[in-house]
């Protein structure tokens, strides 16, 4: 927090976004059409905005239960540089090793996208709807007195202050806007709800656009691959011949360094023999950034502060996938955002909206949060029982851990899914997989034994989450009762200390 420097420039709007993201366009863009005045602040140059670590795969892009709010993503999708072609069908999973390929159709198609020109989209836009947008805008202080009153920042090297009505952090994941912000000292009865997030909650990845000489024979399919640690290696296809590869993991284990790691991992494929690294900017394109691996925060607001996108937690916990997340939270922020402007309600209560909206009115932060506990569950059990794991379980079965829309709750599915796995259990071991991998059929077995737990927890957080309050109020309970449930289930698993994730 800053003392108040009276001789610096000061700026007034109503809504100040920080962060020219998808959450952040989402958001502004929002508020804007709302009516609400609003300054959306970026740290790169407008030509370089957008450009962003991502694997760039998106999936129905212009649903607008997905992609709510004033942006025209039918506009964006029909732009040919940003490649939203549908050319993604399936998910393929590869253990090389051990020769396993899982397949999992989609239902609708799905694109790897040029983010870039995507992110370009997004931002025209919001500054068509109205929103003031200031590029080369580096966010470094936050002034609060009672409530998040504005941000400080330097632009085009020159110290500017932003007094605004709200502030939307929509900054990414580890939000800077999080460091500096003293929750403790803001005026809230019975103290902030806001929850800051722990750095374990986070992955770090890192992807390159590379370019093949031949066209490969997955064009059509996003594949992943395992890593030494919780994570994964991706091939994603921006083309038959420009494809987004890349990997991550979470934070909570040993580092990897990413771009050795990769670069041992495309030397192992004939198809990226003599492939080169795409350029942008003058540059090779190679990026890297943190993103969050957990459920949304249980309570995203703070007087005068919403969160929004990567750093609210919205991001899928298994996959990593958070371009859907940051749109729809961004969407809800800039919503209630210019409805307490309006309102002259800019305490948590009068932002309480934005939670109930992502975890009840929309449900997608009811579904990501049940979707945490397999990130959990699978953090304790050592990779090689991961592998083994995955190897045996149907493609059913993955496809409702890494999906967040399939749900196996007939009884005859589970029962195929039973004989599906004992199938694939005598197929492996006849291969010799698990020899392979040292693991003993005990261990295996109690591996599965913890998955089909952590399901049966999978249905209680998303009654519980469903349970959201409406207001404020009801909040002290509701997190009691979460807590209650995360610890019953970490007891379930019999996870040591260092294994409960959100104790
Ligand atoms: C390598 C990688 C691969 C991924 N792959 C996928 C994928 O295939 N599909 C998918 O759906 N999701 C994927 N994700 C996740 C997805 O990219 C993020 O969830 C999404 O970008 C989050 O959007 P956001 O708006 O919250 O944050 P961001 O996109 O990170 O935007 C934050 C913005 O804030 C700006 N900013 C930060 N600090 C300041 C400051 N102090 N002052 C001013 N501006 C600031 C940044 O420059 C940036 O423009 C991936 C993430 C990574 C890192």
């Amino acid at each position: 927090m800053t003392t108040i420097d009276e001789s610096m420039a000061t700026e007034a709007y109503e809504v100040i976004v920080v962060g020219g993201g998808i959450a952040g366009c989402f958001a502004a863009a929002t508020a804007a059409s709302a009516g609400a005045e609003v300054v959306q602040l970026e740290r790169k140059s407008a030509d370089e905005g957008g450009f962003i670590a991502c694997g760039d795969a998106i999936k129905s892009p212009t649903d607008p239960k997905k992609y709510p709010g004033p942006i025209d993503m039918d506009a964006i999708v029909s732009d040919e540089a940003v490649l939203a072609d549908g050319n993604i069908d399936r998910i393929e999973w590869w253990d090389e090793e051990l020769s396993v390929r899982k397949v999992l159709p989609y239902d609708t198609n799905s694109n790897v996208i040029d983010r870039y020109e995507f992110g370009q989209r997004l931002l025209d836009q919001a500054g068509d709807l109205g929103v003031t947008q200031h590029y080369d805008t580096v966010v470094n202080d936050v002034v609060q007195n009672g409530r998040v009153e504005g941000v400080e920042a330097i632009r085009d090297g020159e110290p500017v202050r932003y007094e605004g009505e709200v502030v939307i952090d929509t900054a990414g994941a580890q939000s800077i806007m999080q460091d500096l912000v003293e929750y403790d000292a803001l005026d809230a009865p019975g103290g902030v709800t806001f929850e800051k997030p722990h750095y374990t909650h986070f992955g770090s990845a890192y992807r390159e656009i590379i370019e093949t000489e031949k066209p490969v024979e997955y064009a059509n399919a996003i594949v992943g691959k395992p890593l030494e640690e919780m994570g994964y290696i991706w091939y994603f296809p921006r083309t038959d011949r420009v494809i987004n590869v890349g990997l991550g993991f979470q934070m909570n284990k040993e580092p990897i360094a990413l771009a050795d790691r990769l670069k041992r991992d495309l030397a192992s494929r004939p198809e990226f023999d003599r492939a080169v690294i795409d350029e942008k900017f003058g540059k090779k394109n190679k990026l890297g950034a943190a993103l969050a691996l957990r459920r949304p925060l249980d309570s995203m607001v703070a007087p005068g502060y919403l969160a929004a996108g990567c750093g609210a937690g919205t991001t899928h916990p298994i996959t990593g996938k958070g371009i859907r997340g940051a749109a729809l939270s961004g969407y809800s922020a800039g919503r209630t955002a210019a409805e307490a402007v309006a309102d002259g309600d800019v305490s948590e209560s009068g932002l309480w909206n934005h939670n109930y909206y992502l975890y009840v009115e929309h449900g997608e932060g009811t579904k990501l949060a049940a979707r945490d506990p397999f990130n959990v569950a699978a953090g304790s059990i050592g990779i090689p029982i991961l592998r083994a794991m995955t190897a045996v379980l149907p493609e059913e079965e993955l496809r409702e851990i890494v999906g967040t829309e399939t749900k196996l709750d007939d009884l005859s599915a589970k029962l195929s899914i039973g004989l599906g796995v004992l199938k694939n259990v005598v197929s492996h071991y006849r291969s010799g997989t698990f020899e392979h991998l040292d693991v003993s059929m005990g261990e295996l077995y109690e591996a599965l034994s913890g998955f089909r737990t952590t399901r049966t927890y999978v249905d209680t957080y998303e009654d519980h989450y469903w349970a959201y309050p409406e207001s404020r109020e009801d909040y002290a309970d509701w997190l009691a009762e979460r807590n209650r449930i995360d610890e019953e289930f970490y007891d379930a698993l019999d996870l040591d200390s260092s294994e409960r994730k959100y104790s």
